[in-house]
């Protein structure tokens, strides 16, 4: 993988914890020469992802809307800032951009945006694999929520694998690599992705 998108909070959540793990995940990325890719944001734990990885030498290129600018403060310090019209055109130069995907603690906009791209993956639209970080259980409720509409027939096992979790970074890159390419064969051919995606 040479770049990973990161989706994560606007704000940096109660317990110190998700800032100390967002850290984790920004030295691991670039000690394997990982690129990140995110939100383009400086505030919440998008600030603190973006401003460690640009500390430990790595490279981070993000992707904001212009109206989201002043909102989100679009970091000054990046490899590169690309400014795009509207939501949907920064989720997918995000996702086209990059070789896997990674959800840190976040809300609702962080969910938003791991589904989207899970479920594209669901469709064929792509095989890249996508990854929770569950920092301290952070995310243990929402697992065991798709656990349970696997259970009820409204999620196919195969589907519920494509989501990796675990609890360390260190653990979580290490899914996504041996995940990577599984998918492939069961891909939309590039013309019907690139309507659907339109
Ligand atoms: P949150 O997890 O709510 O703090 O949001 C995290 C990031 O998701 C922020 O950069 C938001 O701008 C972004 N976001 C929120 N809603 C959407 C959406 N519908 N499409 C794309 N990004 C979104």
């Amino acid at each position: 993988m040479k770049a990973v998108c990161v989706y994560c909070g606007s704000a940096k959540g109660v317990d110190p914890i998700f800032q100390q793990a967002t850290q984790d995940l920004a030295r691991h990325l670039v000690d394997a020469g990982i690129d990140l890719v995110y939100g383009g944001g400086c505030v919440g734990l998008m600030g603190v992802l973006a401003d460690a990885v640009m500390r430990l030498g790595g490279q981070a290129t993000g992707v904001i809307p212009q109206a989201l600018m002043d909102r989100e403060v679009g970091h000054p310090g990046l490899t590169k800032l690309h400014i795009v019209k509207d939501m949907h055109a920064r989720k997918a130069m995000m996702a086209e951009l990059s070789d896997g995907f990674i959800a840190l603690p976040g809300g609702m906009g962080t969910l938003e945006e791991l589904f989207e791209v899970l479920t594209w993956a669901q469709i064929g639209l792509h095989d890249k694999p996508v990854g929770l970080l569950n920092v301290a259980g952070f995310y243990d409720g929402l697992l065991d929520f798709l656990n349970h509409q696997t259970t009820q027939g409204f999620i196919r096992p195969e589907h519920r694998e494509l989501l990796a979790h675990d609890s360390q970074a260190a653990g979580l890159l290490a899914r996504l690599r041996a995940h990577h390419g599984k998918h492939a064969g069961k891909l939309l051919d590039k013309q019907t992705a690139r309507d659907l995606l339109l």
